[in-house]
Formats: structure tokens, C-alpha cells, sequence
């Protein structure tokens, strides 16, 4: 079984590829929570929601959030109400997301409304939020602390970054099964997702973190910097804030203790002896994935990579 730690863009496409390749019990993915927050009454959770649209081949591909070809009369009524909503929920992915409210609101937990939603949807995939606490990602910018979705949809990323705080992350235990999962997958992949704030609040959980480091010789990681630059998303100013090159080189610096082989791109194949200083093996591939032949490419390359 392969285990992904997986954000909401950059990741989910490769999903798309490796869930062509592996059956259901071939892979397990656990997500990134700290982005989730309440929406007109609703509990959100932005990374979970694209991972499971994306498994059950209903997400909306051209922004990698909610569902294809959906429509948005609950949204525009809401404005009309003056209830100006920060996120722009379409009706069929609204009505997911009061789905997992009453779940949660009976007392269900979060990995319980996450596998109720993916048996609902058709997804045979094990999909885990990283933890049933909640854990939530603010940025603290020169014009004050903010939550992630302030900081990247409503300013857009206008705001100098001096620190990225997981609040709640100190207390929070990793969700039932993560820990199994991690401890017994043949391998641990680091998808391409931003490594900040997708993957940082993830490895900042004690208990994920040093069952990660245990692992360090099998979990292989997948740049989402490509150049100079993320291939999209804000990873870029947040790694800049951080005092991170923003570079593969910069990911590798924040994966080194827990990654023990790291693919980047062709173009940036000469970075190799910089990063293999850091004792992380390199492979150049092609890791730009913008349809789905390329990610069935790259899920493919992975899996060879896995078998030695
Ligand atoms: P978020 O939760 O929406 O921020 O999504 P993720 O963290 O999963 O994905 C955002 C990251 O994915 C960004 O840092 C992108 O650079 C990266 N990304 C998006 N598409 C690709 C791609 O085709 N290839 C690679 N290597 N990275 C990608």
C-alpha cells in the first residue's frame, strides 16, 4: 500500500493518475485540515472535499475546488441577502458540505463523516483527515494575522509574510488510522503540494512527524516548485516569508528530516548534488502535470521508482 500526504491541487492530480494504477487497498491518502473553517453554517474542509471530488472523477478541474459544472443560486442569493459568503460554494457542493455539518453535528468525527462521504460518492480509496483536532493555518503578515483564506482569496497574497502558525497543532493527535497507515505502507509519498501550508501542518503533528522520520528511507517527496516558482498557489511568497529559497533546493531544506528521496523537475536536474547534500537521493523527471496523460506519466514514474 502506498500512503500520500496530499493538500488540494497540486496533489490531487496525481491522484487522478495513481488511482488509474492501484486498486482501492493500493492507496491511502491523508489530508490536510488546516485550511477547514465555517461557511454560512457549514463545516469546510477545502482539501478533503477536492481529494474526494477528484476520487469519485466529479471535481471541477479548472479550479481544483468543488464539483464540475456546478451552479451557484444558493451563492448569488446569499449576496443578494447580504451574506457575502468568502469562499464561492456551488449548490451540489454546498449540499456535500451540509452533509458533513449534520454529521458532525450527530456526533459523527471528522474521519467518520470523510468515509460516510467517499462510501456516498462511490470512493473506494481510504481517504483520512490528518487529524480529528482542529488545527487551523494563520498567517501572520505585516498587516497582522490572518487565516489562510483572507490571506490567499480575499488579499491574494498582497501581504508580506513573517510567520505561518497551525494553531491547535501542539494538542492534536493524529485521526484513527493514520499512524497503521504510515507505520505499515510499503512506501510514503510526498505529493506535490504546497509545502507550507498543505504539507506543513500535516508534518507538524508530533506523532505524524516522527513516524514519518522513522520512515525517512521510503518516503519519497515530489517538488511543487518547479524554477524559481511554484507551478500555482501562493507556496512561493509563504516559503519567501519563511526564509526559504524559493526553490527545490528550499523544499528540500524544509522535507530533509523526513524524506529520503526527492524528485524535481528535468529543468532543475543540475540542483541534484545541492540537495543530495542534504542526504536526499534526486531523480529529474517530468513533473508538471497538466493533463491527464501526464499524470497517469507521473503516477507511473512513481510507482516504478517504488519497486527499485
Ligand atoms: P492547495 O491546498 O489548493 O494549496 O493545494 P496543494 O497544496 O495540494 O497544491 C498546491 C501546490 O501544487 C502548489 O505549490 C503548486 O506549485 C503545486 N502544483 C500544482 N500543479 C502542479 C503540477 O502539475 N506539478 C507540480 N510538480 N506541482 C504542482
Amino acid at each position: 500500500m502506498l500512503a500520500v500526504l496530499s493538500g488540494g491541487t497540486g496533489t490531487p492530480k496525481l491522484l487522478q493518475g495513481l488511482s488509474r494504477l492501484l486498486e482501492p487497498r493500493e492507496l491511502a491518502i491523508i489530508v490536510n485540515t488546516g485550511e477547514d473553517l465555517e461557511v454560512s453554517g457549514m463545516y469546510v474542509s477545502p482539501d478533503i472535499d477536492t481529494v474526494v471530488y477528484t476520487l469519485a472523477g466529479i471535481v471541477n478541474e479548472e479550479t481544483w475546488y468543488g464539483i464540475r459544472g456546478d451552479t451557484f443560486l444558493c451563492h448569488e442569493m446569499l449576496k443578494r441577502l447580504g451574506e457575502v459568503e468568502m469562499l464561492r460554494i456551488g449548490d451540489r457542493d454546498r449540499a456535500v458540505k451540509l452533509y458533513r455539518t449534520l454529521l458532525l453535528k450527530r456526533g459523527k468525527t471528522l474521519s467518520e463523516a470523510t468515509g460516510m462521504l467517499c462510501e456516498k460518492l462511490g470512493v473506494e480509496f481510504r481517504v483520512m483527515p490528518m487529524s480529528d483536532d482542529r488545527v487551523t493555518t494563520s498567517i501572520v503578515t505585516e498587516s497582522g494575522k490572518m487565516s489562510f483564506h483572507e490571506f490567499w482569496v480575499v488579499r491574494k497574497a498582497e501581504d508580506r509574510v513573517l510567520d505561518v502558525k497551525f494553531e491547535g497543532v501542539e494538542t492534536a493527535r493524529p485521526a484513527p488510522g493514520v499512524i497503521e497507515t504510515l507505520e505499515s505502507a510499503e512506501a510514503i509519498l510526498i505529493g506535490p503540494s504546497n509545502p507550507v501550508t498543505s504539507i506543513g501542518p500535516i508534518v507538524s503533528i508530533g506523532e505524524i512527524r516522527r513516524a514519518l522520520c522513522r520512515r525517512r528511507g521510503d518516503v519519497i517527496a515530489i517538488s511543487p516548485i518547479i524554477g524559481d516558482r511554484p507551478v500555482s498557489g501562493p507556496a512561493g511568497v509563504l516559503m519567501k516569508g519563511l526564509g526559504y529559497s524559493v526553490s527545490p533546493i528550499g523544499v528540500a531544506q524544509l522535507y530533509r528530516d523526513f524524506v529520503g528521496k526527492f524528485l524535481v523537475d528535468y529543468s532543475d536536474g543540475h540542483l541534484a548534488p545541492a540537495i543530495e547534500e542534504l542526504d536526499i537521493k534526486v531523480v529529474s523527471t517530468n513533473i508538471l502535470m497538466p493533463n491527464h496523460l501526464s499524470r497517469i506519466e507521473l503516477a507511473r514514474k512513481v510507482l516504478e521508482l517504488l519497486k527499485g
